[in-house]
C-alpha cells in the first residue's frame, strides 16, 4: 500500500477526470491526502474524502491565498471539528516567491504571512492535528525562508507543549535545515522533483535522512515525476518518488513503501 500525502484533487484540473484519476489511484493501491489552499478546496476536500474510503482531507489556508480572503479561523475551526476525515491543518506557512515590484514589500508581506501562519498553528495545537508546511523563499534566497519557519517554530509560547508537529511538504531547503525540522518533530515531504536530474541538493537529503521521518506526495496537478515529467500529476504517480528514494538510499521500493506509509498513518493517525 502507498500513499500521496499531498495531492489537490480539489482543483480544476481535475474537473473533467476526477474519477478516473481516483479509480486509477485506488487500483494502483495508492490511498490520498487532499491539501486545501484556502476555505473553499477545504470544504471540497472534506466532501471529497467523505465519499471514499482510503482518502482524507486537510483545512488550510495557502500564504498566497491570504490575500484573496478574509481567513476566519473559526471557520476553519469549526469545518475541521466536522468530520474525523479532516486530519490535518494544511497547507499552511510562508511564501516569499511571487512578490512582485509595486507589490507589498517582503517585510509587509512577511508580517501578514507570520500572523496566519500563527494563527493556524494555534489550531493545529488546539485541535491536536499535525500541520503540513509550505515553504517557499525568494529566486535569490530560498533558504531564508526556511530559517524563519524554524525560528518560529522553535520560538516560545509556540515551542512549549503541547509541540508543533507535522510535515514539511515539498521541502526545499537544505540538509542542514532538514535536520532541524526532524529535531522539532517533523517529518520531510518528498514530490516528484526529487526525481528530477538537477535536484543533486534534494537527492542528496533524501539519501541522508533517516527512512522513518520521510513522507512523500505528488502535490497533484503540479510537478509529474519522472517519467511523467511536465504531464499533469495525479496520486498513482507518487510510486516513482517512492521507487527514486529506494534507489538513492540502495533499498528495495518496497521498504519505502512501507516505513512511508507507515510514518503517513502515524502522523496523521489514519
Ligand atoms: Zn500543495
Amino acid at each position: 500500500m502507498l500513499i500521496d500525502s499531498h495531492a489537490h484533487l480539489t482543483f480544476a484540473e481535475y474537473e473533467s477526470d476526477l474519477g478516473d484519476v481516483i479509480k486509477r489511484s485506488f487500483a494502483s493501491d495508492t490511498q490520498i491526502i487532499n491539501a486545501s489552499n484556502n476555505f473553499k478546496t477545504s470544504v471540497m476536500a472534506v466532501e471529497l474524502a467523505k465519499k471514499h474510503e482510503g482518502m482524507w482531507a486537510l483545512v488550510g489556508c495557502h500564504p498566497d491565498d491570504i490575500y484573496l480572503e478574509k481567513v476566519d479561523i473559526n471557520k476553519y475551526r469549526d469545518l475541521a471539528n466536522s468530520s474525523e476525515k479532516v486530519v490535518g491543518i494544511g497547507e499552511v506557512g510562508l511564501d516569499f516567491f511571487r512578490l512582485k515590484d509595486g507589490e507589498k514589500s517582503i517585510e509587509a508581506i512577511k508580517k501578514d504571512q507570520v500572523k496566519y501562519f500563527k494563527e493556524f498553528i494555534g489550531l493545529s495545537k488546539e485541535l491536536d492535528l499535525p500541520l503540513v508546511l509550505h515553504c517557499r523563499g525568494t529566486k535569490d534566497d530560498p533558504y531564508k525562508a526556511y530559517d524563519l519557519m524554524l525560528e518560529i517554530l522553535s520560538s516560545k509560547p509556540i515551542a512549549q507543549s503541547p509541540k508543533p508537529r507535522g510535515v514539511i511538504h515539498c521541502f526545499g531547503g537544505n540538509l542542514e535545515q532538514a535536520k532541524k525540522f526532524i529535531d522539532l518533530g517533523f517529518y520531510i515531504g518528498f514530490t516528484g522533483i526529487v526525481t528530477f536530474k538537477n535536484a543533486k541538493e534534494l537527492q542528496a537529503i533524501a539519501k541522508e535522512i533517516p527512512l522513518d521521518k520521510i513522507l512523500i506526495e505528488t502535490d497533484s496537478p503540479f510537478l509529474a515525476p519522472e517519467p511523467n515529467r511536465g504531464k499533469k500529476n495525479e496520486p498513482s504517480y507518487v510510486k516513482y518518488v517512492a521507487q527514486k528514494i529506494a534507489d538513492l538510499k540502495e533499498v528495495r521500493v518496497i521498504e519505502v513503501e512501507k516505513a512511508t506509509y507507515i510514518n503517513t498513518v502515524k502522523l496523521f493517525n489514519l
